[in-house]
């Protein structure tokens, strides 16, 4: 390594480190502070989890999945891609779905989207992204389905907060398009799906309220893997 790599990577350190040191401190001060309040809280975590829920939210660092819904370590099963989509062919959110339905059996599924989203913002955007492209293919897939409703808004910004939500309503929808929540739905009556929007002005979550065995029903006039028994 030359002089002025060596430079570089000491300048790298320099930079990196006081956050590292950050990080190690504050995580000794989260155990004290969860040991103080239950001494056995990391007996019980490592025992197993049983969470009720399972989350598929966006990437972006300022939605904290369980820090916005109150919720402790343990008690929510956590997917977040960009955009938080639920691509078909995308073996790890899909391996996620099958886990968290089939092995830990979830009893809901909330997909939390939210406004100002980068991903969705990308895909409003008339450029060639790289990697990007067909990741965002399924956001403007979903600017197509809804194509209609969503030039009907004149505002730039209405149209974009609505296909943030619609996009999050495609997600449910591609959920309960798996065998994994159909079959356990029949045998178990849950999971239900939920669709919400986080808001970054004011810190709320906002329910889409899906109906969830509508769409159900609707979903499974073409998508359905999971018949139900016959009658007698
Ligand atoms: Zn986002």
């Amino acid at each position: 390594m030359g002089e002025s790599q060596q430079t570089t990577a000491s300048n790298m350190n320099r930079l990196i480190r006081p956050s590292l040191d950050t990080i190690f401190k504050k995580n000794k001060e989260w155990v004290a502070t969860k040991t103080n309040g239950d001494p056995a809280f990391f007996d019980k975590l490592s025992a197993g989890q049983s969470p009720d829920y399972l989350y598929i939210g966006c990437s972006d660092s300022r939605v904290p999945a369980n820090e916005i819904m109150g919720l402790e370590a343990g008690e929510v099963f956590v997917h977040r891609n960009i955009a938080n989509l639920v691509p078909n062919v995308d073996l790890n959110v899909m391996s996620v779905i099958n886990y968290a339905v089939r092995h830990l059996h979830v009893k809901h599924i909330i997909v939390c989207g939210h406004y100002n989203c980068g991903g969705v913002k990308a895909a409003l955007t008339s450029a060639d992204l790289g990697l990007l492209n067909p990741w965002l293919r399924n956001i403007r897939d979903v600017y197509r389905l809804h194509e209609q409703e969503l030039d009907a808004i004149k505002e730039d910004d209405k149209r974009y907060n609505r296909l943030i939500e619609l996009n999050v309503i495609e997600s449910c929808r591609n959920i309960i398009k798996t065998a994994a929540v159909q079959q356990s739905y029949e045998n178990n009556q849950y999971p239900i799906v939920h669709g919400l929007v986080f808001d970054l002005r004011d810190g709320l979550l906002r329910d889409l309220e899906v109906d969830f065995e509508a769409m159900l029903r609707d979903v499974k006039k073409i998508y359905c893997l999971a018949p139900g028994k016959k009658s007698e």
